[in-house]
Parts: structure tokens; C-alpha cells; sequence
């Protein structure tokens, strides 16, 4: 049986003026919408107690399994709002098959995709006056799932809560498009085999805060992972899939080994890459063959990809040797091309010939 997300108003939503205020500059998650979708799972009763409810915080026991042994797990997609008023989402059975992926993984109740579909939609209509209007903006939507058990043993909770929260987001980059700089982690790694490489959940972002903080502190935007046994091989970034063109017009991947994150993004691009002339090409890439190549200039390209950042081109390189610039350094045409594409059917500016979108609204 699905559930249903009745909606539950909120008694005191923003007034218009304070969302306008939002809206005219929301950044990146820190503004949240009137109401958020809720639903309890419990080993006894299965999903029950669904519904679209004010946005606002949980009360939770000290003991509450998650904040012990992290049983967590989230999602990342948006909403858009077309030309014609319309609003729609990009791919949302993706993100409802890989949360039910992840949640096999950290040994979480599965979310039957009709209603992680209608949980967001539910709560996309009850707050549709925040989808932005502005060009490049969005209302970014947070489906995550956590073990509320309040026991300290250790086996998955038989009491979870899912949620799903949105938040109107302006364009990733405040300062406009420009190449990221990365730094390669010879120090720490993301994921290793067996672990929980491929799911999308908390504890593997909180293992990547200490290595992003080493990319900063060289001066970096952003960590690059290597494999975890031979730290030889490329992953991707902490948050982020990763792309590089080859003068063969290759578009080539890191191949999907169970340590990497299926990006929503990531696939799309596979899909998109003949359009552009290029040959789609998932494969184990080592580092020393990026770095050779973009020395040879046989890379010409390389572009990071994720929901928030859609394709984000890489400048340069950091490693313990010193930095290897990719091409001019400035961003790559075809990852610019690539970038206008996704974003063009996201926002329904293209027809959307993948049968990619789904209408919310
Ligand atoms: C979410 C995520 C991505 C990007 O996935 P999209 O579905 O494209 O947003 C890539 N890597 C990691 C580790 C992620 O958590």
C-alpha cells in the first residue's frame, strides 16, 4: 500500500516579503522552505505516519542509534521552475532507486519508489512559491533517512525516520563559473573495498572533511581520491564524479568498482556524450596516466559533475610534486558545451529527448 504525504500546514509560513528577501539571494543550504515530508518505518509496522509537515526540528533521545553509529543515508536532487510556470525534476527515479541502494547497504528499511517520488512531490506543491524564477536557480530537495532507535546496541535500528527537507539554491558558484583547482590525497582515502563507497551516506562525508581540509590548506578547492589498495588508481572527489577528454575524443570515467558514488550527473553525461562527437568510455584510469596525459596534453579536458556543480571544469592539478595545468588552465569548450546541454533540458530550454524530466507541477 502507498503512503500518503497529506499536507499538515504550517500555522505560521514566512510571510511573502521575508521569502522574497530569500529568494533574492539564497546561496547554497541555508535557507529552508515552510514544510518538510516525514514518515516513520518500524520493524512491527513497516512506513506508517507519512505526511507533509511544518519544517522544523526533531526532538531526539541521547541514545537515538544515528548519532552513535551513523545508519544514515540521503539524497541530493532538484526541482525547476520552466519558462511557462512548470516545475519539474531531473531523473527522480535515479535518486529513488539509488536511496534504496544505499539504504540495502547501511541496513535501512527501503523507501519504495512511488512514494519517495510522492513524498517530494507532495512537499514541492505545498511550497511551490519557493522555486525560484531567476535564471540558474532551483529549489534544492534533501531526502535522507536515519536510524531513531533510541538503544545503544549495535544492529540496525528497528525504529527510522525519513525526511525530506528542500531549500532554494542559487547558482553553486557566487562568483560565476571558473575552474576548480584539486588536490590528490596520497594521505586518506573515501572508500575501500567491501565498504560504503557506493552509497550515499553521511559517515562517508564525514571521512572526507579531514582530506578536504588538507586541499585547502594546499591552497585547493577540492580533494581528489585515489583507490584505497593501491592508491594509484582515480575515484572522484568527495562529493563529485569525475570526467576527462582525450584528444582520441574519448570522454572517459572511472569505472564503477563498488567504491565509487553512481552520479545521476555522471550517467546523464555517458548518455549525452555521443551528441558531442565523443565516445563514452567507463575504465580504470591511474593517476600517473591523467597526469602524463595532461603534461603530453593529450588530456585536454577534465570536469568534475554532481547535482550542485552539474559539470564544473578542473583547472589544475596539486599533488606532493608540485601542479600539473590542464590545457590553458581555463575552462574546457566541451565541458562548457556539456554543462549547457544538461542544464538546457533541466530547465526545459531543450526538448527533452531522453524522456529525462518529470512534471511536478
Ligand atoms: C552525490 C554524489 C555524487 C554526485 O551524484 P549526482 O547524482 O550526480 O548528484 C558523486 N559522488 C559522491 C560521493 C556523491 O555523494
Amino acid at each position: 500500500m502507498s503512503l500518503h504525504f497529506d499536507l499538515r500546514a504550517n500555522p505560521k509560513p514566512r510571510s511573502e516579503s521575508e521569502r522574497a528577501a530569500v529568494l533574492a539571494n539564497p546561496g547554497f543550504g541555508m535557507y529552508f522552505t515552510d514544510h518538510m515530508a516525514v514518515a516513520t518505518w518500524t520493524a512491527t509496522d513497516g512506513w506508517h505516519d507519512s505526511a507533509i509537515v511544518p519544517y522544523g526540528p526533531f526532538s531526539l533521545d541521547p541514545a537515538t542509534a544515528v548519532l552513535h553509529y551513523a545508519q544514515q543515508i540521503f539524497e541530493g536532487l532538484k526541482a525547476y521552475r520552466h519558462a511557462d510556470g512548470t516545475i519539474w525534476t531531473f531523473r527522480p527515479d535515479k535518486n529513488a532507486e539509488r536511496m534504496s541502494r544505499s539504504a540495502r547497504r547501511l541496513a535501512l528499511p527501503a523507501l519504495p519508489a512511488e512514494d519517495f517520488l510522492s513524498s517530494i512531490e507532495e512537499l514541492v506543491a505545498a511550497d511551490v512559491a519557493w522555486v525560484p524564477t531567476a535564471p540558474e536557480q532551483s529549489l534544492y530537495l534533501r531526502p535522507f533517512m536515519f536510524a531513531t532507535e533510541a538503544f545503544l546496541g549495535v544492529r540496525p535500528a528497528k525504529r527510522v525516520t525519513y525526511c525530506c527537507f528542500a531549500s532554494p539554491a542559487g547558482s553553486y558558484f557566487a562568483s560565476g563559473l571558473r575552474p576548480v583547482s584539486i588536490w590528490i590525497s596520497m594521505l586518506y582515502s573515501r572508500a575501500a573495498p567491501g565498504g560504503t563507497g557506493a552509497a550515499k551516506c553521511g559517515g562517508n562525508y564525514a571521512a572526507s572533511l579531514l582530506p578536504q581540509q588538507e586541499a585547502l590548506d594546499h591552497g585547493c578547492d577540492q580533494v581528489m581520491f585515489a583507490d584505497a589498495t593501491e592508491h594509484c588508481y582515480l575515484e572522484e572527489l568527495g562529493g563529485m564524479n569525475v570526467y576527462m577528454i582525450t584528444t582520441d575524443n574519448e570522454l572517459i570515467t572511472p569505472e564503477l568498482t563498488g567504491t565509487i558514488l553512481e552520479g545521476v550527473t555522471r550517467d546523464s553525461i555517458l548518455t549525452l556524450a555521443p551528441e558531442f562527437g565523443l565516445t563514452p568510455v567507463e575504465r580504470r584510469v591511474s593517476i600517473a596516466e591523467l597526469l602524463e596525459g595532461i603534461g603530453s596534453g593529450k588530456v585536454t579536458e577534465l570536469f568534475a559533475c554532481g547535482t550542485a556543480a552539474v559539470a564544473t571544469p578542473i583547472g589544475t592539478l596539486h599533488n606532493e610534486d608540485g601542479s600539473h595545468q590542464v590545457g590553458s588552465g581555463e575552462s574546457g569548450e566541451t565541458t562548457l558545451a556539456l554543462r549547457k546541454r544538461l542544464l538546457d533540458i533541466q530547465y526545459g530550454r531543450a526538448k527533452d529527448t531522453y524522456g529525462w524530466m518529470r512534471r511536478v507541477l
